[in-house]
C-alpha cells in the first residue's frame, strides 16, 4: 500500500488541476453567477466523493454547500469558504488574478491562499483518505460558505436555522497557515471586530479658512473627540470598555511562553522603535494575544492633496474606526458603551455607522478534534508546531464554537506570511498544498482512532 505521500504526489498534477479550476472561477461578492458557479463547482467535487449533498439557504445569501460523507458516531465539521477578496489595485499584480500561473514552485492567483488552497486540499485529502483506507470511520460534515469575505452576515443565521444538520463531535476551521520558518501553525479561537464609521458635519457648506476664527471647526470637534477613545500607551478609554475582558489564563500564559515570537525581527520589520506602551518579553506576547484594539483605519476629511496647499475649513469629517475585541466582549455593547461615551462628553452631535460586526471566541486546546489536529502534525511536518490561544485576526467561528458548542480549531492551512491574502499576488507554494492534502488524512486518521 502507497503511503499517504506517496499518493498525493502521485496524483499531484490532478490536485493542481483541481486547484487551478477553483482559481479561475471569480467568486467574488456582488458576481453572483460567478458565485454560484463556484457552489457548483465545491457541490460537484463533494458529490464526486461520494458525499450526500444539501444547500444551506438563507434569505439572498450566497448558498452554503454542505456535504456529507463517512459514517460513524463521532462527527467533524469542516468549514471552509468559496468566496474572495476583490482583485484590486488590479494594475499591482504580475499575472492576471482568476489566470492561476505557476512561478518559482508558487501558485499565482486570486483565492489560491484565503481559501480555496485549503478547500481543495482538504476535498483532495478526502479523495487520498478514501484510496488508502476506504470510507472516513467518522462522519464527515464538509460546509462551505459563500459570504466570508464581506463579513459572513447570513452564517449565523444559517447555523442556527440548520443547527441539527451541522451538530458534530468538533470542528476543523478555515485554515491558519504555515509560519515563516516552516512551522505548522494552530489556533482554537479568534478576536471579534466592532468596525464603525463616525461622522460630523459641523458646517453647511466648506468655508474659506479665514473663516475659522468664528466658525467652529468639525474636523478639530473629531479630533478632540478621537483624543478621549485611547491614551498613548494604547489603553482604550472608552467607558466600560474591559468590563467584560477575560485576560489569559495561567494556561494561557504557558502556551505563549512557549510560543516562538521574534519581537525583533518583527520590530524591525514593521520599522518601528519600540511597541505600544514599551511592551517586551512575555509582556507584548500577551499583549498580542489578549489584548482589545481601537484602531483608527482611516481619516476622510479636507484638502488631501499631498505636496499642494490650499486653505480651507472643512464642513465635515468621516472615520474609520475598527476595534479588534477579545473574549468576552460583545460588539453591540462596545457600540452601546461608544455611543455613551460620545454621549457624556459632548459629543452626541457625532454619528456612528455601523459596518463588520463579529464576537470574539475561544474553544479548549484540549478537546479531541484539536488534539487530533496536533498529534497529526508531527505525522507530515518536520516542524514541531507553534500552538497559540487563539488567532489575532477576525473569522466567523462563534456561531459554531460558542452557539453551536463544538470545540473547534483552526489548523494549519496553506497560507504563509508572504501568501499576500487580500494583496496584489496571492499566492501559496505548490509544497505547501501538498503537505496539507496529506495533513488532511493524518488529522482524519487521528481523528477517528483517538480514545476520548
Ligand atoms: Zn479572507
Amino acid at each position: 500500500m502507497p503511503t499517504a505521500r506517496e499518493l498525493v504526489e502521485q496524483n499531484k498534477d490532478r490536485y493542481l488541476g483541481w486547484l487551478t479550476e477553483a482559481c479561475s472561477i471569480q467568486s467574488l461578492d456582488g458576481q453572483p453567477d460567478e458565485l454560484a458557479k463556484m457552489a457548483k463547482w465545491v457541490e460537484d467535487k463533494l458529490s464526486g466523493l461520494g458525499a450526500a449533498m444539501s444547500r444551506l439557504t438563507y434569505e439572498s445569501a450566497p448558498d452554503a454547500i454542505l456535504g456529507v460523507l463517512g459514517s460513524g458516531d463521532r462527527s467533524v465539521l469542516i468549514y471552509d469558504h468559496y468566496d474572495v477578496q476583490p482583485v484590486d489595485p488590479i494594475e499591482l499584480w504580475k499575472s492576471s488574478p482568476f489566470t492561476p500561473e505557476i512561478r518559482d514552485d508558487k501558485l499565482y492567483a486570486r483565492g489560491c491562499a484565503d481559501n480555496k488552497g485549503d478547500l481543495v486540499a482538504r476535498l483532495a485529502g478526502l479523495e487520498v483518505y478514501k484510496e488508502l483506507y476506504g470510507e472516513p470511520p467518522v462522519t464527515v460534515k464538509f460546509l462551505v460558505e459563500g459570504e466570508e469575505e464581506t463579513g459572513s452576515e447570513s452564517f449565523e443565521r444559517i447555523t442556527t436555522q440548520y443547527r441539527e444538520e451541522l451538530a458534530a463531535d468538533g470542528c476543523i476551521w478555515e485554515g491558519m497557515g504555515i509560519d515563516h520558518v516552516g512551522r505548522p501553525e494552530l489556533v482554537f479561537g479568534a478576536k471579534g471586530l466592532a468596525y464603525v464609521e463616525l461622522y460630523y458635519r459641523g458646517l453647511a457648506e466648506d468655508q474659506h479658512s479665514s473663516i475659522a476664527v468664528i466658525a467652529p471647526s468639525p474636523v478639530w470637534h473629531m479630533i478632540e473627540a478621537l483624543s478621549t477613545l485611547r491614551s498613548p500607551g494604547g489603553e482604550v478609554l472608552i467607558d466600560g470598555f474591559y468590563d467584560a475582558v477575560v485576560g489569559a489564563t495561567e494556561d494561557d500564559m504557558k502556551l505563549l511562553e512557549e510560543l516562538p515570537f521574534e519581537a525583533e525581527a518583527e520590530r524591525e520589520r514593521m520599522g518601528i522603535e519600540s511597541f505600544v506602551g514599551d511592551a517586551t518579553d512575555l509582556e507584548l506576547v500577551r499583549r498580542y494575544y489578549f489584548e482589545p484594539t481601537c484602531n483608527i483605519a482611516g481619516i476622510v476629511s479636507g484638502f488631501t492633496v499631498p505636496g499642494a496647499s490650499k486653505t480651507v475649513l472643512p464642513k465635515e469629517i468621516l472615520v474609520k474606526i475598527d476595534m479588534r475585541l477579545v473574549p468576552n466582549q460583545d460588539p453591540d455593547d462596545i457600540v452601546a458603551k461608544l455611543r455613551k461615551h460620545l454621549d457624556s462628553r459632548g459629543f452626541s452631535d457625532i454619528g456612528i455607522n455601523r459596518f463588520s460586526n463579529e464576537h470574539p471566541v475561544r474553544s479548549p486546546s484540549d478537546s479531541l478534534i484539536a488534539r487530533a489536529a496536533l498529534a497529526a502534525c508531527s505525522d507530515v511536518f518536520e516542524e514541531k508546531p507553534a500552538v497559540s490561544p487563539m488567532m489575532i485576526g477576525t473569522g466567523p467561528m462563534y456561531p459554531v464554537a460558542s452557539t453551536l458548542g463544538i470545540p473547534t480549531v483552526s489548523p494549519a492551512g496553506i497560507c504563509r506570511p508572504d501568501s499576500n491574502i487580500h494583496a496584489p499576488n496571492e499566492n501559496c507554494r505548490i509544497d505547501d498544498f501538498l503537505h496539507i492534502i496529506e495533513y488532511t488524512v493524518a488529522w482524519l486518521k487521528r481523528f477517528g482512532e483517538l480514545e476520548e
